[in-house]
């Protein structure tokens, strides 16, 4: 099995080693990562720039893998590339440029939880679609801390799902928003099929400076009140289970139609009559 691996946290974060770690044990794990941290970009692309991209030390510190098989050395060669852009551009140089076609394409584990509509925020889930629109199977994965982030499960729980998909190909437009509670692996509750959430988290904005110098600080750290809906990603997580969400990519909203039609009604005719 062939995997590309990215994330939006940096070619450095001990979650993108702890994914290749685990990944290692099932298939040839090519990592592209961004050069620096780029969390919240979403799905940007670098398109008014060339982009550099460099070949990249391994971590060291991939032994001691998260969910090591049993039955002796199974270790699979990892590469890694590190590359001046997005999470988006690495994943569509690695898949057009230095690694070509793969079986599988993980993006994470990322260092904080991507629930709900934060995921069109979310640069793990961005470099993601750059796997599913080309129709390969696709990964994203998340934990739910960024202090102290434990990968221990989602790195067993990739391991495994790799192993699945390695067995058992996925069907066309596969794409998984995964994500893990943050706590020791004997604690989490179980794993949960969900599906997407509202918001998760609400921004606050801080005035900071004054004069010219004013700036505004947004900051995505304020909860949204209320209950999460039973069966949603931002419930299941609440509730120490792993949650998996099916992704698609849907931004269209059919139940509108006929109130757009309403509203538009006669506009043509009315903006041929009224020239500027
Ligand atoms: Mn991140």
């Amino acid at each position: 099995m062939k995997i590309l691996l990215t994330n939006d946290d940096g070619i450095r974060a001990p979650g993108l080693w702890a994914a290749a770690g685990a990944l290692r044990q099932v298939g040839e794990v090519f990592v592209v990562a961004p050069e620096q941290e780029q969390s919240g970009v979403g799905a940007s692309l670098t398109l008014h720039s060339a982009v550099r991209i460099a070949a990249a030390p391994v971590d060291p510190g991939l032994s001691g893998d998260p969910g090591r098989i049993e039955d002796g050395d199974a270790s699979h060669p990892v590469v890694a590339y590190s590359v001046g852009g997005t999470p988006g551009d690495s994943c569509v140089l690695g898949l057009e440029s230095v690694v070509g076609a793969v079986d599988l394409v993980v993006s994470g584990i990322n260092s904080g939880s991507n629930l709900g509509w934060d995921v069109v925020v979310s640069g793990t889930v961005g470099a993601a679609i750059q796997g599913y629109v080309r129709g390969y199977p696709t990964i994203a994965i998340s934990v739910g801390a960024v202090h102290n982030p434990q990968f221990e499960g989602a790195g067993r729980l990739l391991r495994l799902l790799a192993q699945r998909l390695s067995q058992a190909p996925a069907s066309p437009g596969f794409f998984l928003n995964i994500n893990v509670p943050s706590i020791p692996v004997e604690r989490i509750s179980g794993v949960e099929v969900t599906r997407l959430g509202r918001r998760s988290y609400a921004e606050s904005v801080r005035e900071e400076g004054s004069g010219t110098d004013k700036r505004y600080r947004i900051s995505r750290n304020r909860p949204v009140p209320g209950e999460p809906q039973p069966g949603t990603d931002v419930w299941a997580l609440k509730r120490d289970l792993i949650s998996i969400t099916p992704l698609e990519i849907v931004l269209g909203h059919q139940e509108k139609t006929l109130e757009v039609e309403g509203l538009v009604s006669g506009i043509f005719a009315q903006l041929l009559d009224h020239p500027c």
